[in-house]
């Protein structure tokens, strides 16, 4: 279901301690302290440039967020004023719910009941690894067992739960992202987010950076990376519904990000690759051709494209053959076509992923190399 979101950033508000990754003023794009009048503020100016009546009419739901802190270890006195902040909107359902993010080491059965009276209907748990050594190099202030618990404790309040992660931290490699990946699918969220970890001024992963002990991931293995993890995710039914920061106008000044696998479309990428995996399955189900021809939902054309025509090329030049990409408004997302003058396949996606990722645990199997 569609949600349409009204962000309210609470920057570092309840963190215990500044973790080395993270600069929300940068992230977030905003440094305001909110109290009852600047939230009822920031919620009329976004109902009235969307205009009550038409958010009223959108489908889905309406929800209020509290982003950029850790809501649950704000003091519970300071919690119950921000969440009053929304009652007015809940009362007059013109906001269904209200959604917030925390970390995993603040979540308690009587700050529960609170998040319940006032309508909180998702929590996004701040996981970013489930490799306690990661978790510990990063200064999270918190261990794995504490996600296992949160998460339990939320869901059998009748949370909605999200988690983030971030793979390449410090100490972090391929296989212990993946790990974190199993972990997660383990605890059954209702969607996940992955945020590669960039290098951001002003934080200690930035310290880490200029003094030569952290070298984050190139985009290329970010990508890589991430295709993996969404793969198992979406092969599980979890949904991946972020991949990469969002391009903030704080996050694109100058300097801000000192190094790392940042891209304005993060996504895109890791679609594209998707899109290249489902392609090369096609292929090798098809016989010997020089042409062949793609018929795509149109809503997805572009990843099969890629920028730059990326995806295109690099099938020609692997199979020697010519291909033409086009499409075709009677496909659902998720599902295409392949034709190459002598047979039409049609071909599904979920069944690639469940393919690309049976054969690269075979490979891993036999070879040990987690390199796809
Ligand atoms: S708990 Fe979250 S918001 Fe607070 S410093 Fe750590 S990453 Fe940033």
């Amino acid at each position: 279901m569609k949600q349409h979101i009204i962000p309210i950033f609470i920057p570092y508000s309840g963190c215990p301690h500044r973790c080395i990754f993270c600069n929300q003023n940068k992230i977030a794009g905003e440094n305001i302290y909110f109290n009852t009048e600047t939230i009822r503020k920031t919620i009329d100016n976004r109902l009235s440039l969307s205009s009550v009546s038409y958010w009223l009419s959108a489908i889905g739901s309406r929800q209020v967020a509290f982003y950029g802190g850790s809501f649950t270890a704000i003091p519970l006195e300071r919690q119950e004023s921000l969440l009053s902040s929304v009652l007015p909107y809940l009362n007059n359902r013109v906001i269904d719910s209200i959604r917030l993010s925390t970390r995993p080491d603040s979540i308690t059965v009587e700050n529960l009941a609170l998040l319940k009276r006032y309508k909180v209907k998702t929590v996004e748990l701040g996981v970013q690894s489930m490799d306690n050594s990661v978790l510990s190099v990063s200064e999270r202030g918190h261990s794995a067992a504490e996600v296992r618990s949160s998460c339990k404790l939320l869901k059998s309040h009748g949370f909605e739960v999200g988690i983030q992660i971030m793979p390449g931290l410090p100490g972090d490699t391929f296989e212990s992202s993946l790990y974190t990946a199993d972990e997660v699918i383990k605890l059954k969220p209702d969607f996940v987010r992955i945020y590669p970890a960039v290098v951001i001024k002003n934080t200690g992963l930035a310290d880490l950076y200029l003094s030569g002990s952290f070298k984050p991931l190139s985009l290329g293995d970010a990508v890589r990376l991430a295709k993996n993890l969404l793969v198992r995710f979406e092969v599980n039914n979890i949904p991946v519904i972020r991949i990469g920061l969002q391009p903030t106008s704080s996050l694109l000044e100058k300097d801000v990000i000192l190094d790392g696998p940042f891209h304005p479309a993060f996504r895109q990428l890791v679609e594209s690759a998707i899109a290249y995996e489902m392609m090369r399955y096609a292929i090798y189900r098809s016989q010997k051709l020089k042409h062949g021809s793609f018929f795509i939902p149109s809503i997805e054309l572009s990843n099969f494209i890629g920028q730059k025509r990326e995806v295109i090329k690099k099938i020609e030049s692997e199979f020697d053959i010519k291909v033409d990409v086009k499409p075709d408004s009677r496909l659902k997302p998720g599902e295409f076509d392949f034709d190459n003058s002598l047979k039409k396949i049609h071909i599904k996606r979920k069944e690639v992923l469940k393919e690309f990722l049976s054969s690269t645990a075979a490979n891993y199997a036999i070879t040990g190399n987690r390199n796809f």
